[in-house]
């Protein structure tokens, strides 16, 4: 079963201490979909400015990506620019041009409104709940934010959750929203806003999964070189949305199994700029780091 994404299609320009870059591929649209192209079909639906380069589109084509959905708009396709201190766990956002999204209405393409799975990846979530709007009945609706929405469109992005089964932002997002410094309180928060599960991204500490009744952890891949880790959170969510709707079982085991394909999607996007490592990537590695995840965290209770 395929997924329909919502989320930016951009130019990011990114500073680490390892290195620089100036306009590469990027966005949460981009990145979900690459990643979860590795697991099942994806159709995305974005918009990009007159200046975004053909061979950008068919890099996503050549995944298997459906295209029918992005637009081209007249002007310029949307620009991020951040930077990261030797803490590579949270970006310092410089600039954010919204440009072709501050004006793009979506408009599903026929056919698409049959999406039983729906990622609303981080974009504005006025245009997140036009998605919504437009889908007849999936079986899982996932999403993600950051804090440009949490602080700039509160209301819009509250009304979304309300129809969100999935929500997947990171820990200082999910402080944020909640307006609670402890995580456990704030997820409890969060959850009391709509969705069943909440999925919350720690960076190079992993992640931690709330639901009503359970609490998961699941461990980073531990990596000796990270270079960017911009895209990890969408990468990740690509992976694990990827993963259900592969299996079509959204059982509780099934979903932590997705959390640690997610996990190993993500250790993939970070040991290079942009897109550059998924460009390579086969699926004998992600299986072989999800092996090696799985090791990492057995452990017998009894001798
Ligand atoms: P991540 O590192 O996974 O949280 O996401 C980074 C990606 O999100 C970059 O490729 C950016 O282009 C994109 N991005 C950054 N800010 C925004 C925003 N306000 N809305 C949509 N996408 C954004």
């Amino acid at each position: 079963m395929g997924i329909l994404v919502i989320g930016s299609v951009a130019f990011d320009s990114v500073e680490t201490p390892f290195g620089q870059v100036e306009e590469v591929l990027g966005g949460s649209g981009t990145y979900f979909s690459t990643s979860a192209s590795f697991f099942t079909d994806v159709r995305l639906v974005a918009v990009v400015g007159e200046d975004f380069p053909p061979e950008h589109l068919e890099f996503l084509r050549s995944r298997g990506v459906d295209l029918s959905g992005v637009k081209t708009a007249p002007g310029r396709t949307f620009r991020w620019k951040g930077r990261y201190g030797y803490d590579l766990n949270e970006a310092q956002t410089l600039d954010t041009q919204l440009n072709v999204f501050a004006a793009f209405r979506p408009e599903l393409p026929t056919g698409f409104e049959d999406a039983e799975y729906i990622f609303l990846a981080n974009i504005d979530p006025e245009l997140q709940m036009e998605v919504l709007r437009q889908v007849r009945r999936p079986r899982l609706i996932a999403c993600d934010t950051m804090n440009y929405w949490i602080g700039g469109k509160r209301e819009a992005l509250l009304q979304t959750l309300k129809s969100v089964d999935t929500l997947v932002i990171n820990e200082g997002e999910t402080r944020q929203l909640a307006g609670e410094a402890n995580l456990v309180k704030a997820a409890r928060a969060v959850l009391a806003m709509g969705p069943k599960t909440l999925v919350v991204k720690r960076g190079e500490y992993g992640v931690l999964m709330f639901t009503e009744h359970s609490v998961f952890s699941a461990p980073a891949y531990p990596l000796e070189s990270v270079f960017d880790p911009t895209g990890a959170g969408d990468t990740f969510a690509g992976g694990f949305i990827g993963y259900l709707a592969a299996t079509g079982n959204l059982s509780e085991h099934n979903i932590r199994r997705g959390i640690v394909f997610g996990s190993v999607m993500a250790s993939f996007t970070v040991e290079d700029f942009s897109l550059n490592r998924l460009r390579t990537l086969h699926h004998d590695e992600i299986q072989d780091r999800f092996r090696q995840i799985k090791l990492l965290t057995e452990f017998n209770v009894e001798e």
